[in-house]
């Protein structure tokens, strides 16, 4: 049996390590999870010379790879401390699930297309992450059955925020979600519930994703 294509070199990954340091990424937590994930296993055949370019790059279902430093700036927002239930809508290719699995206890993520859970899931095993549980399904819907979440981000832009996200956010929780139009602007808000349960929020930048699509999944 042919082995894995080859992937990414040891410079590859100090480059990229280099590059978050000086685009203000801080944590080593957060940097340590980066580097333990090939971003290469989640890049399309075809587009592996741009695996760490700093630009979405399309996947499977006309959906996106979010841009690495986005990735590592909306885990680093997360401030996860290794004990935390965490919520992702928007599994796509499951890059952003395998990083925060690093730093979470427990990983749940949902994407509308079964296609890209499947191949996400079959990631998880090579990597050997079994601390992520995926479905498809409609995460504007959140998970119920799972929920409180200590943690809740979503890597698709919604036009407001969904209400049983902020309802399945335990307190004390942070939510992190781009909010805007598909065309236009979007900006990615932090949205936290304080014990008691009051919602503060604030606009941390302007971002691009693409939209958060409501409703069932879809069969593909
Ligand atoms: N985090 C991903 C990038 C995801 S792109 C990665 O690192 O690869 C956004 C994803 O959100 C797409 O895969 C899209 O199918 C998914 N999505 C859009 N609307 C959704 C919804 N309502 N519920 C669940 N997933 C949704």
């Amino acid at each position: 049996m042919p082995g894995p294509a080859p992937r990414e070199g040891i410079e590859q990954r100090a480059e990229f390590q280099l590059f978050l340091r000086q685009r203000g990424i801080r944590s080593n937590a957060v940097l340590k999870a980066l580097e333990l994930v090939p971003r290469s296993l989640f890049v399309p055949e075809h587009l592996l010379e741009h695996t760490y370019a700093d630009r979405p790059l399309p996947i499977a279902c006309g959906q996106t790879i979010s841009q690495p430093y986005m990735v590592a700036y909306m885990t680093e927002q997360l401030q996860l401390e290794g004990s935390q239930k965490v919520l992702e809508i928007g599994t796509g290719t499951g890059y952003q699930t395998a990083v925060l699995a690093h730093l979470a206890r427990r990983v749940y993520t949902l994407d509308r297309y079964r296609t890209l859970v499947t191949a996400a899931e079959a990631r998880f095993q090579v990597l050997r992450l079994a601390n992520i549980t995926a479905m498809p399904g409609d995460g504007t819907q959140g998970w119920a059955a799972q929920a409180p979440f200590d943690r809740i981000i979503v890597t698709a832009a919604a036009d407001d925020v969904p209400r049983a996200l902020t309802d399945q956010l335990a307190e004390g929780g942070i939510l992190l979600i781009p909010v805007g139009p598909q065309i236009g602007e979007q900006r990615l808000m932090k949205i936290e519930k304080a014990p008691g349960g009051a919602l503060s929020e604030k606009v941390l930048m302007p971002v691009r994703f693409v939209p958060l699509v409501a409703g069932r999944a879809a069969s593909l």
